[in-house]
């Protein structure tokens, strides 16, 4: 059975390497490109745009794909909408997989926005120093901001516009509480800004700010897609088992 895995997320690693090699798959990950140095995937890896629907299409014809795994981040709804409407053109199942989001727990102080924009609106009265992870794009939103001082933490250089008053710090999580800590503590945070990503890699800046009582401007995930979804790589599993077939498990 060929599998196309949609990826650039852990799940989508672990996906791979649980498949891969395994009797009556063939595993194809599929990575955006973007990212300058990224963690690759076990099995046959692809880069770059389909080209939209029309190519994502013709990819899967012509690579015989069987099912398609959409394994991307929550927040990379493009993809995932090319990737609803191609596997219907081409009548294919698609499973998307994607962990759920986090949940506030009693003291934390979080705003839940749906966009950067609305973030924009809230923020001056949080604080004056914020450390803003929602990733390299779309943060013109903040650039008006003038008043306010950003930490903007990327993996790769953001795009500009950039807030005028700000320090770009490179990096790529995991991230330890203790790292965190450290980071607030010494840009002297007073909110964070992030997107509602899910997942343990990333969630120590929560606990973080949570000690230290500081307001979290949580920007919500693109509504859903209209497609079975499994949380878990191992629902992910007993899904491609169930399409590959009886006995495959
Ligand atoms: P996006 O806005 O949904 O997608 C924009 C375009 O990039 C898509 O239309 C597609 O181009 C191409 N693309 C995206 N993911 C692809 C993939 N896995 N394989 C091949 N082409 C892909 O996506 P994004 O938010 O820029 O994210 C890009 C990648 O980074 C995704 O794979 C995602 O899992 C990963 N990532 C994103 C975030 C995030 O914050 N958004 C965080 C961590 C990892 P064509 O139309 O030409 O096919």
């Amino acid at each position: 059975m060929n599998v196309l895995i949609l990826g650039g997320t852990g799940e989508a690693r672990q996906l791979a390497a649980a498949l891969h090699g395994r009797p009556g798959y063939a595993v194809t990950s599929s990575l955006a490109g973007r990212v300058a140095i990224p963690l690759l995937p076990d099995g046959e890896v692809r880069f770059g745009g389909f080209g939209s629907v029309g190519g994502l299409v013709a990819w899967l014809r012509e690579h015989r794909t069987d099912v398609v795994v959409d394994a991307t981040h929550p927040f990379a709804a493009q993809m995932t909408a090319h990737a609803v409407a191609a596997t219907a053109a081409v009548e294919l199942p698609l499973l998307v997989l994607r962990r759920d989001g986090w949940t506030a727990g009693p003291g934390d102080r979080w705003h839940r926005v749906p966009d950067a924009a609305a973030a924009a609106e809230v923020l001056p009265d949080l604080g004056e120093r914020v450390f803003l992870t929602t990733g390299g794009g779309g943060l013109g939103g903040y650039a008006a901001l003038d008043r306010l001082w950003f930490l903007l933490r990327a993996v790769d250089p953001p795009s500009p516009p950039l807030p005028r008053r700000c320090h770009v710090l490179l990096d790529r999580g995991p991230f330890t509480l203790e790292a965190e800590r450290a980071l607030l503590d010494e840009h002297r945070i007073d909110v964070v800004v992030t997107r509602d990503s899910g997942g343990a890699l990333t969630a120590a800046k929560l606990v973080a700010a949570h000690e230290l009582g500081l307001p979290v401007v949580l920007l919500d995930r693109p509504p859903a897609p209209t497609a079975p979804t499994v949380t878990t790589v191992a629902d992910a599993m007993r899904w491609c088992a169930q399409a590959l077939g009886p006995g495959s498990g």
